[in-house]
């Protein structure tokens, strides 16, 4: 098909400095979770964007010197020449589709902790960067940098540059954002120096200047020089002469760099979850930087729709279309453009659980894109598919996240399949969860899978087909996949770590049978010990319902694990906002129809709160009595000529959306292949 002319320019070729990109689609620096220890899963992992026509392609945050050092969290390290030849290994990928290799310089100054380097963390003042999550927290302080420290720094900024170029990247960033040393220097809260460096604007910014020069010094001749910086609280600053400081530090570099990479300051406004803010939402910080330098510029909004794209090019707010998650849960999201399938787009949902990898010390994990980390060590191309080893056909019962993606990739492969679901419309639990408060978006698992088994002419699909035992056996098919998710209990905990039976009695209700239309009489005390998004999203439903409602967990936080998705300081302003009281640290030992008893977890001390009802969202099961009642008939099964069946998703294992999805793609990628005797192949530093 044909590119749709409306779309041509952002396939434009954009200068910057000696460099020139091929198109305005711009993977920015985003964090992967793979570390020199992993330099094939990170080449093929980068690489796979520039294949899917992203004409730049550039690294996560990689440390200049051992003083910043983000351990345990994940990051890529240049500190001397023998670092160079892994990341050699991305620059080639990328450079063999014909994009370009952009690399982040990165010095964390006080938000590293050092813990493996042991080095007291550099800051401009000794002023720590504190942090309420305990992963963030550290007991050694940073010392406040000298003359000496500044000027060695700067040479560490060359030397990485230079380095970099030899490793054969042709952007070379300074980086001064989120909180890193760099962006310390440009905030007087935390640059409190009398010298040179502090005090007027003009000194706040002369460190990145220095950074900027001396990185044009090493490598400008070849190497294009970008500055990656935060603008948000630059923005809220009056500026003497202009209409804040933000646009006083773009002014003063203007001409420092080749292209300017602006953004927003902190993890939940920089990656902000689609729960919160819409695609776009850097808009407001960055809109006027285009007015103040002539040079390209890049930024990023969780951009998916072409449309938006060519309007901030049009509307002069950006050069080049940035992406991170954008471009994990779609490397081909530009190729797609230029081909006219731009419909075929797997657009982000913004979910952050490609964010919480990081957190977690992992390599990326998408809940779109299930291939993403998997490029390399399962040999999963997110658009080339093993042909079918057989003619054999694929019966998938349940087309929840699992099933769906199940069916799609089974049906991509070539294989003739039948997806039955026994509601009236497929998704599973996302039928429910895409109609809550700020969970719209989560849909599009479902309608991306939808539409491409649409598409295909060896894909049945049935709704309203709730299958019994007999029924499987009578469809005729020679395999079997089991996706019928898991339903939600009323378990009990005695303590945090301990079950003791369920809840019971009147008045008792799961997520389930609120999804089932349900209505709890109020008010209501909904109960967390799962952690997640859904305990906090029912209680903002429950409210929009006209109820009153306490919310009451067991953990430190409202939606406590949502730390790692960046929402959880969103989450708690949205419980305050809805009149949501929170009571932490306490589970809810006992509920008589009138009152809960909520015990301190760790003390036994007890609190009653009026209430008529009680929401548990604990624990799930696997609703998987279709599968036992299946593999308890072998002969049935050989008689009816089914040769397997296999449980996947919630109904093997319950956990998040991104997990159902794996399991799914996990099945349909491994379906009549060699089986190998490990489950991924590991990687090994060079
Ligand atoms: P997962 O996250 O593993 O995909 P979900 O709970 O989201 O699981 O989806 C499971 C789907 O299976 C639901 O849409 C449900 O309607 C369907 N389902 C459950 N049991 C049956 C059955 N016996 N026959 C057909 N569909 C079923
Ligand atoms: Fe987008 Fe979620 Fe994938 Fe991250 S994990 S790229 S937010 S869909």
């Amino acid at each position: 098909m044909a590119r749709n002319q409306r779309f041509d320019v952002l396939f434009e070729p954009v200068r910057i400095g000696p460099v020139t990109a091929p198109n305005r689609f711009y993977q920015v620096p985003h964090a992967s979770g793979m570390t020199n220890a992993l330099p094939h899963v990170r080449a093929r992992f980068r690489g796979m964007k520039a294949e899917g026509g992203w004409g730049v392609v550039c690294t996560g945050a990689i440390s200049m010197h051992p003083s910043s050092d983000d351990s345990p969290l994940p990051f890529g390290i240049l500190w001397d020449d023998k670092d160079i030849a892994a990341h050699a290994l991305m620059t080639e990928e990328v450079h063999r589709h014909g994009a370009l290799a952009g690399i982040e310089l990165w010095h964390g100054g006080a938000c590293t902790l050092n813990r493996t380097s042991r080095l007291a963390p550099l800051s401009p003042s000794g002023m720590p960067w504190l942090s309420t999550h305990i992963g963030f927290m550290g007991n050694l302080r940073p010392r406040g940098m000298d003359a000496t420290d500044i000027r060695e720094l700067v040479r560490w900024q060359a030397a990485g540059a230079r380095r970099a170029m030899q490793a054969g990247f042709d952007i070379i960033y300074v980086y001064a954002g989120m909180g890193y040393l760099p962006y310390e220097f440009l905030l007087p809260e935390y640059n409190q120096r009398s010298d040179a460096y502090g005090g007027s604007i003009e000194n706040r910014v002369r460190l990145v200047r220095e950074m900027l020069d001396a990185t044009r010094e090493a490598v400008g001749h070849k190497c294009a020089v970008a500055l990656r910086i935060s603008l948000e609280e630059l923005r809220g600053k009056p500026g003497r002469n202009a209409p804040s400081e933000a646009h006083e530090v773009i002014a003063l570099l203007a001409e420092a760099a080749d292209l300017f990479d602006v953004k927003m300051d902190s993890s939940p406004t920089d990656c902000a979850p689609s729960r919160f803010a819409p695609e776009g939402s850097h808009e407001p910080i960055v809109d006027f930087v285009k007015s103040v330098t002539k040079k390209p510029v890049v930024g990023v909004g969780r951009f998916t729709s072409p449309d938006v794209m060519v309007s901030q090019v049009k509307r002069g707010i950006l050069d080049l279309i940035g992406g991170a998650r954008p471009s994990i849960a779609d490397p081909f999201l530009p190729k797609k453009i230029d081909e006219g399938r731009e419909h075929e787009i797997r657009e982000c949902i913004g979910c952050n659980i490609c964010i919480s990898s990081w957190h977690d010390g992992v390599p990326v994990r998408c809940t779109q894109n299930p291939t993403a980390g998997e490029e390399w060590r399962r040999d999963w191309h997110p658009e080339v598919f093993a042909p079918p080893a057989s003619d054999s056909t694929i019966l998938v019962v349940g087309g929840g996240p699992a099933g769906l993606d199940c069916a799609v990739t089974l049906a991509r492969r070539g294989y003739q399949v039948t997806l039955a679901d026994a509601a009236k419309e497929f998704g599973g639990r996302l039928r429910f969860e895409r109609r809550l408060p700020g969970l719209a978006a989560w849909g599009r698992v479902v309608d991306w899978r939808l539409s491409q088994l649409r598409e295909r002419t060896n894909v049945s699909l049935y709704l309203g087909s709730e299958l019994s035992a007999d029924e499987v056996l009578g469809l005729e098919h020679r395999h079997v996949v089991i996706a019928t998710g898991a339903r939600w209990t009323r378990m009990q905990f005695a303590t945090i770590e301990f079950p003791v039976g369920e809840f019971a009695g009147p008045g008792i209700y799961t997520p389930d049978d609120i999804a089932a239309g349900r209505v709890p009489e109020g008010p209501v005390v909904v109960f967390d010990f799962d952690n997640y998004y859904l305990a906090g999203v029912l209680a903002e439903q429950l409210v929009r319902q006209g109820l009153a409602v306490t919310y009451v967990t067991t953990a430190g936080n409202a939606s406590a694990w949502t730390f790692m998705t960046n929402e959880l300081p969103l989450v708690h302003r949205a419980l305050a906002k809805a009149g949501v009281p929170i009571v932490t640290l306490r589970r809810v030992a006992a509920f008589d129809g009138e009152c809960a008893t909520l015990a301190d977890v760790y003390s036994g001390a007890e609190l009653r709160v009026a209430c008529r009802s009680l929401v548990v969202v604990g624990m799930r099961k696997p609703n998987d009595a279709l599968y036992r009642a299946l593999v308890a008939r072998p002969q049935d099964l050989e008689s009816a000529a089914i040769a397997s069946v296999t449980r996947i998703g919630d109904c093997f294992a319950p956990g998040a959306i991104v997990h159902a999805v794996h399991s799914g793609q996990r099945f349909a990628r491994e379906f009549e292949q060699p089986a190998s005797a490990a489950p991924y192949t590991r990687d090994y530093p060079v």
